[in-house]
């Protein structure tokens, strides 16, 4: 047999936290060979002890409209992300319709920015259909685009025709190659839906359910238990996203992994994912009125020019997006201690000065705590999303890989689109996308599915 690729005399973490020395044989896009393997190959790479892992799975992405326009999308490959998991936090622009289309770009263009000239779609299936990219994408279906369509933005709870309608979109969505729900009760108009009516949306798409919790400030344990409570009707496994211990929160990660726990205790399948920075990034025009007085804008920046917020009268003036320094180190590293928990960038593609999370997270978590980190980036996502050949390097898995030595970011705050150093090779469906931190060009990503 004559492999595609080999690459030879690494060290092998497989995803599963075990690690061996070996060589890994390519076949077309899947993994042929693992072990001592005495073939041919058209290319050989020699690895010369480096680490070889599963390419890694951004649990909490917001590549909505990035990916369409940069499919190179080099912030996450080279990071070593092979998989993006999107929408996030209900944020999402399909399925849409002609009305609520304008809606969603105008509520979410801080975030996300604009989609590529000319580029349309109504149907989660033509969405899907029009991302070519260099990384493989998983799909969650967005409650908030859900309810733009058939509500719009009116502060109210949906009716049950509304509701009915909903949930046809939903399932529409499902059967189109959705992976799951994603909500964001956070935001608009997200803010106006039920208990009841996130739980029905999330049982009609099943699979994965991803929620921004209601309130991370003075109803955040009130808002863990209303996730606990859909997770409980809906019956659908569960991940809290970007898991936070912020403003009055501090230093209570204990509490809060506690409740996460309990909820588990009890039988239901509850996880988390976050971010390894003290440090949270949104919209201005998400704030709540009585978070203005919660926020420490001493300590807020704004993403446009880097500028420093300073006070809660200013905060009111401007708009945007912001990042605030609101956290601890001690919680973060407490979260990612957490067995349950997975990695997810929440990389927003702001423009000006974006959160460094878009392009450092994967290699920061590596370099404070080990490569033993590497299961929550890869093995514990796939489990997560039900894909069954991904995040694992062994026979018949897909070709997804990145090969390592010693990973470190270099994206800060100040300078956020650094790319990181040791990310020496990066492999998607067989095929190099990077390779000492340079791009290739190849875009040979797959919209994945169940
Ligand atoms: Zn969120």
């Amino acid at each position: 047999m004559i492999f595609d690729l080999l690459i030879r005399g690494e060290t092998i973490h497989d995803g599963t936290g075990s690690v061996a020395p070996g060589d890994v044989g390519v076949l077309g896009d899947w993994i042929a060979a693992v072990g001592a393997v005495e073939a041919k190959a058209k290319r050989t790479i020699e690895a010369k002890g480096r680490v070889l892992a599963p390419g890694f799975i951004d649990i909490h992405s917001h590549a909505d409209l990035a990916i369409l326009r940069e499919p190179r999308h080099e912030c996450k490959i080279l990071q070593g992300v092979t998989t993006e998991v999107f929408t996030s936090c209900g944020l999402g622009f399909a399925p849409v319709t002609p009305q609520s289309a304008p809606l969603q770009r105008k509520h979410l263009s801080a975030l996300f920015g604009e989609p590529p000239p000319g580029a349309e779609w109504r149907t989660t299936k033509e969405y899907l259909g029009s991302i070519h990219a260099s990384v493989n994408s998983a799909y969650l279906v967005s409650h908030g685009a859900l309810r733009a369509a058939v509500t719009g933005y009116e502060d109210r709870p949906a009716t049950r025709d509304e509701l009915k309608a909903m949930r046809a979109l939903a399932r529409e969505s499902a059967e189109e190659g959705a992976l799951g729900l994603s909500t964001g009760l956070y935001y608009p108009p997200m803010t106006s839906a039920t208990t009841e009516e996130t739980a029905a949306l999330a049982a009609e798409v099943g699979g994965f359910f991803s929620i921004h919790v209601r309130d991370h400030g003075r109803r955040m344990f009130e808002s863990l238990d209303e996730a606990v409570e859909i997770c409980a009707r809906a019956r659908v496994p569960m991940q809290v996203s970007h898991l936070q211990a912020v403003r009055m929160n501090r230093g209570r990660a204990g509490d809060i992994l506690a409740k996460l726990d309990a909820a588990r205790a009890r039988g239901l399948d509850v996880t988390a994912d976050a971010y390894p920075y003290d440090a949270g990034s949104t919209m201005l025009s998400s704030v709540k009125p009585e978070e203005y007085d919660d926020i420490p804008w001493g300590h807020a920046f704004l993403v446009s020019d880097g500028s420093l917020i300073g006070t809660k009268a200013r905060a009111k003036e401007l708009s945007g997006a912001y990042i605030v320094h609101d956290r601890t180190e001690e919680d973060v590293e407490r979260m990612f201690r957490w067995p349950h928990l997975t990695v997810g960038s929440d990389g927003l593609h702001t423009g000006g000065r974006p959160h460094p999370r878009l392009w450092g997270t994967f290699p920061r978590v590596l370099s404070k705590w080990g490569l033993e980190m590497i299961p929550k980036m890869t093995s514990k996502a796939a489990a997560r999303l039900g894909l069954k050949d991904r995040g694992v390097i062994r026979e018949h898995a897909a070709a997804d890989l990145v090969l390592l030595s010693n990973p470190r970011d270099r994206a800060t705050f100040e300078e956020p689109t650094l790319p990181p150093e040791g990310i020496d090779l990066v492999v998607v469906n067989g095929v190099v996308v990077a390779e000492d931190g340079r791009h290739s060009g190849a875009v040979p990503g797959r919209v994945l599915r169940r």
